[in-house]
């Protein structure tokens, strides 16, 4: 029994997922969703102006790794297994992009794994240390740069306020835009800040990726969005559609996902912001 191609278009995502349909057709299909697939923490699958980066990848096997020092909640990182092999995480990928390089975002598992001559996007702090690891395809992105016909534009971001912000060393964000496609924000490890509110005033964002655990130490306040930030983040956007990461994998990130998703009820924006399990995919049309 054959399946038409216009009987495929209507049956969509299921005919692709039992793999009854040609290659090209499933391929065509799958070019032309784009979204961000959360696989754990930062760490994401986005398809987006028909190519699929892999973003802060941290591939590590639940509880190999010590719980971060001084921190509330000490237990082995990270607290989850990813949802698929990590070698199915990075299947396809056209190029990584890191907005930095602690441990929950770049780590030995994804070094390891990677292809050395792979296409690796960094901000310009992170370019030696990701060449010295082996990577001969590293390009740092300042202040943008120009990519299959994409433009990625690098962003500011503040890990955490005052002498801890300053402790944990540069981080940014970026800007993802392509013709016909919708304008991404990936505001990176970040509080609410003026240059978050800069990036998106500048660049109208129609997505917004937060990275939205609340993380902190035992003093000095959170270096990630908690509710208030994020509630900030959907008041500066109004018609962009956010997504928020980073929660329940790294030990010390307080805020869950419930938590969340009950702060944004009690601010009237909960229909605002999508708040994806480990290997879910927001799409953004
Ligand atoms: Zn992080």
């Amino acid at each position: 029994m054959s399946i038409t191609r216009r009987e495929f278009l209507r049956t969509g995502i299921a005919a692709a997922s039992i793999g009854s349909v040609s290659g090209s057709l499933e391929a065509a299909q799958r070019g032309a969703r784009e979204g961000i697939r959360l696989i754990r923490n930062a760490t994401s699958i986005i398809r987006f102006g028909g190519r699929t980066l892999l973003l802060d990848p941290w591939l590590a096997d639940a509880g190999a790794m010590p719980p971060v020092n001084n921190s509330p909640n000490p237990r082995p990182n990270p607290l989850v297994p990813l949802p698929l092999p990590a070698r199915e995480v990075i299947a396809g990928v056209d190029a990584t992009l890191l907005t930095h390089t602690h441990f929950d975002h770049w780590d030995p598992a994804a070094r390891e794994l990677l292809a050395k001559e792979g296409l690796l996007f960094v901000q310009p702090a992170d370019t030696d240390r990701v060449r010295q690891a082996g990577f001969t395809n590293v390009q740092m992105i300042e202040p943008s740069l120009e990519w299959q016909g994409i433009s990625l534009i690098r962003t500011i971001a503040r890990h955490g306020r005052g002498d801890v912000g300053q402790r944990m060393g540069t981080v940014s964000g970026y800007v993802l835009k392509h013709a016909g496609s919708p304008t991404l924000y990936i505001a990176g490890d970040t509080i609410w800040c003026p240059e978050v509110a800069d990036a998106i005033a500048a660049h109208a964002p129609d997505i917004i990726v937060v990275n939205a655990g609340e993380a902190q130490f035992l003093e000095g306040g959170p270096i990630i969005m908690g509710v208030d930030d994020v509630v900030q983040v959907c008041k500066a956007a109004p018609r962009a559609k956010v997504v928020a990461v980073h929660m329940e994998a790294v030990n010390h990130c307080v805020l869950s996902r419930e938590g969340l998703r009950a702060g944004l009820e009690r601010a009237g924006l909960a229909g605002r912001v999508a708040i994806p399990k480990d290997g879910e995919e927001i799409l953004f049309g």
